[in-house]
């Protein structure tokens, strides 16, 4: 069912692209039960939403991402996550080892009369349970796909998706299926490349390097970078990228479709731009981005923006974000392969999005 919220936006409003759709089942279908996912969900459901996650894995996997940065803590509390996180004491850390052109210098995160401000090392199959059980406490429910067949469209609005023998209407469809970027393909969006070719690897090892004292080494060189991650538990995560095609490693290009949103669909988190790694902002901008264009989607309800409107702020919002990484990553391959080491902080691309958590949320609340 849908709920009275929507059930009151009708098709008509100057400037509206929604429209009335066959019997939607539900509010929101969401596409994947990752973190950008999740985040929608429990918003939604927050908010008196009905939605349907459509999910193919049947349990979270492992899967590397474990870096958060400390900016982090606030979306937990607001999505309900903080107390199950506190509990699964993950390994925190204050800031970051990086090391080019030989040197090595620490990069504190930065501190407050309360202390220093630690990033969290997650267990990222945890993190994405606690999500999920998140969604289930709130009368969400996960259903598991083998896979999405088709979209389905009113008009030229997404509508809803066809999967395992049945059809699931919606107002809105978000793709959070991660880089796979389901709905892109199938809209046949254009992916904006601005990177050249590289190619990653990752893994756990055992290795324990006391030198590091449990803090995060980003080790930049001439022709990618190296990321050492001591997880408080004996082990280490690391990635390893590198410019240039080559048949090392599995490809992965930073990209954005600039049209990550449009009539009846959003793109959350990498389904609408994938970056760099290294920027170890992934989690929390998947999670942002689910929040904020569940924010839109009720602002869209209440009637103060247009769904052309709404649209339009969100895909600024990711293009500005996605646009300030580039431009500092390119500034540091430029520095990696300069005689010169004046050391561009790493923590900036993290910082500078950490303060945009708190004016997100100023902005959201005042
Ligand atoms: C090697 C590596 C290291 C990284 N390190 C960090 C780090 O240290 N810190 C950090 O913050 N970020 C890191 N990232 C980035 C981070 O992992 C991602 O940005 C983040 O997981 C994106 O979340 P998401 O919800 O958009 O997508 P995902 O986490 O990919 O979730 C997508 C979900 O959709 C599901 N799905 C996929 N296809 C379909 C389909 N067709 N139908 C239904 N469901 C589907 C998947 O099963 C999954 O559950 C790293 C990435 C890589 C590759």
């Amino acid at each position: 069912m849908i709920s009275p919220q929507l059930a009151a936006l009708t098709s008509g409003l100057p400037g509206s692209r929604v429209v009335n759709v066959r019997n939607p089942q539900v509010d929101l279908l969401i596409l994947g039960a990752g973190p950008s996912g999740c985040a929608a969900a429990i918003c939604a459901l927050q908010s008196g939403m009905t939605v349907a996650l459509l999910e193919t894995q049947a349990a979270p996997r492992p899967s590397p991402g474990e870096t958060l940065h400390p900016g982090v803590e606030p979306i937990f509390r607001q999505l309900g996550v903080w107390d199950s996180i506190v509990q699964c004491h993950f390994h925190r850390h204050r800031g970051i080892w990086r090391e080019s052109g030989g040197l090595r210098v620490f990069e504190p995160y930065g501190s407050d009369q309360h202390g220093p401000w630690l990033g969290f090392q997650v267990d990222r199959a945890q993190l994405n349970r606690i999500l999920r059980a998140r969604v289930a406490d709130l009368g969400g429910s996960i259903t598991h796909v083998a896979h999405l067949v088709g979209v389905l469209k009113n008009q030229d609005a997404v509508s809803g998706v066809r999967a395992g023998g049945q059809t699931f209407d919606a107002r809105f469809v978000l793709d959070a299926t991660g880089r796979h970027s389901w709905l892109a393909d199938k809209l046949g969006l254009i992916a904006e490349k601005q990177s050249p070719t590289q190619r990653l690897r990752f893994g756990w090892s055992k290795d324990d390097l006391p030198e590091l004292d449990a803090q995060p080494l980003f080790r930049q060189r001439k022709d990618g970078w190296h990321w050492l991650c001591p997880l408080g538990d004996g082990r280490c995560a690391w990635v390893e990228l590198r410019h240039g095609p080559s048949s090392w490693g599995s490809e992965y290009t930073c990209r954005i479709y600039r049209d990550c949103a449009g009539p009846g669909y959003f793109l959350l988190g990498d389904a609408a731009c994938l970056m760099d790694p290294s920027a170890a902002n992934g989690v929390l901008r998947a999670l942002m981005s689910g929040m904020y264009a569940m924010h839109l989607i009720s602002v869209v309800v209440q009637r103060v923006a247009t769904p052309l409107q709404a649209a339009s702020g969100y895909k600024q919002w990711i293009g500005d974000w996605f646009d300030h990484a580039s431009r500092t990553l390119r500034h540091l391959w430029a520095e990696a392969n300069s005689t010169e080491h004046t050391f561009i902080p790493l923590t900036s691309i993290m910082q500078e999005r950490g303060a945009y958590v708190k004016n997100h949320h100023q902005w959201r609340y005042s």
